[in-house]
């Protein structure tokens, strides 16, 4: 398969690059570096079939040579970045969905999205199927990220039926794992840098809210099964064992030995209270499902963090809107 991949110097985008290449795939990885690292696929530029190219999604951008799969991971994803980059954010969902559609649709290629549990808001209805439409404030601090989003969905919708373009929505729930970055501002690599730091780990509210949480490699073979087949989705892609954030902070601190303490600040506005997927769609119609427990998935993101000093001296990012996807 020729695969393109859009944002493919990303945290998700580079496992998927590694995992498609290892399958002999060739894969052309489309990044602006806008919030990837181009270190995250430089061990890649030797491999027969891998080519990245500097672009921008939402601008007009070429791509030679045959396309059999374009996957749309082109987007600032955690709160850090989409809040500094709320116009680009937006123009990710909107006009770089357009612009990867259009490609898709002239190479008769199947599209992937990467859209995201935060197209259910803070959910009503608990735990999330793909049929919940979600409870979005559209004019908060996380409408950016999650409205560019919904009209990413819409819009591959809308070519799918105006045009029978061959799109899969994949709604992404909490993934952790490898290249996260520390200063990233989302929950479990914050934890993970404040624990190997010595400071206390800030939790919002009493830790009491829920997330599910997928290890990036049971994410990625999601991913891929979605590539490989035909069917639309939506599909929820998250580990459906629900976690408190406190839970999750206690794991953390257990993994790493640290001796850090918990500290509770004021909850961040539209902050979701609970998350969790019902994967039963996911399940039947790709045939996958999260095999990484937590505490596995956890020592080798910790192990991870562990070989690279570097990236956990450097400051925090800060967001007003808290951790998450
Ligand atoms: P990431 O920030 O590491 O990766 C996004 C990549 O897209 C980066 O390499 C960035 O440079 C690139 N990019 C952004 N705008 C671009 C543009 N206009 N043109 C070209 N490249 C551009 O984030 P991630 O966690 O790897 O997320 C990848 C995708 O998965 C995103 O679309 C995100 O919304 C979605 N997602 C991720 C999670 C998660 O838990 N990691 C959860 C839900 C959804």
């Amino acid at each position: 398969m020729r695969a393109v991949v859009a944002g493919g110097s990303g945290f998700l985008g580079s496992h998927l690059c590694e995992a498609l290449l290892r399958r002999g795939d060739s894969v052309r990885c489309l990044d602006d570096f806008s919030s990837g690292r181009a270190e995250n696929v430089r061990h890649l530029l030797r491999t027969p079939g891998f080519e990245c190219v500097s672009c921008d999604v939402t601008a007009r951008f070429r791509v030679a040579g045959e396309v059999d799969a374009v996957v749309h991971l082109a987007s600032p994803a955690s709160p850090y970045d989409y809040q500094r980059m709320p116009l680009q954010t937006l123009a990710a969902g909107s006009r770089g969905t357009e612009n990867l559609l259009d490609l898709a649709l002239r190479h008769h290629a199947r599209f992937v999205l990467a859209s995201t549990s935060e197209v259910y808001g803070d959910p009503a209805v608990h735990p999330q199927t793909e049929d919940y439409w979600g409870h979005v404030n559209p004019v908060g601090p996380r409408s950016v990220y999650d409205e560019a989003k919904r009209y990413a969905e819409a819009l591959s919708m809308a070519y799918r039926r105006s045009e029978d373009a061959d799109v899969g929505i994949v709604r992404i729930f909490n993934t952790y794992g490898p290249r996260m970055r520390a200063q990233d501002g989302r929950v479990v690599s914050t934890f993970v840098r404040q624990a190997l730091a010595g400071e206390d780990l800030t939790l919002f509210g009493d830790g009491g809210q829920t997330r599910s949480f997928c290890y990036v490699d049971d994410l990625v073979r999601g991913l891929t099964a979605a590539i490989d087949s035909h069917r639309t989705g939506p599909f929820n892609l998250g580990n459906p064992e629900e976690r408190t954030v406190r839970e999750l902070a206690e794991l953390v601190l257990l993994i790493t030995g640290s001796s850090s303490r918990l500290r509770f600040l004021p909850l961040p506005v539209d902050d979701p209270v609970r998350r969790c997927p019902v994967i039963t769609r996911a399940r039947t119609q790709l045939g996958w499902r999260p095999l990484v427990p937590l505490d596995e998935g956890l020592r080798r993101t910790v192990e991870w963090f562990l070989a690279q000093p570097e990236t956990l001296v450097r400051s925090p990012e800060r967001s007003a809107v808290g951790w998450s996807p």
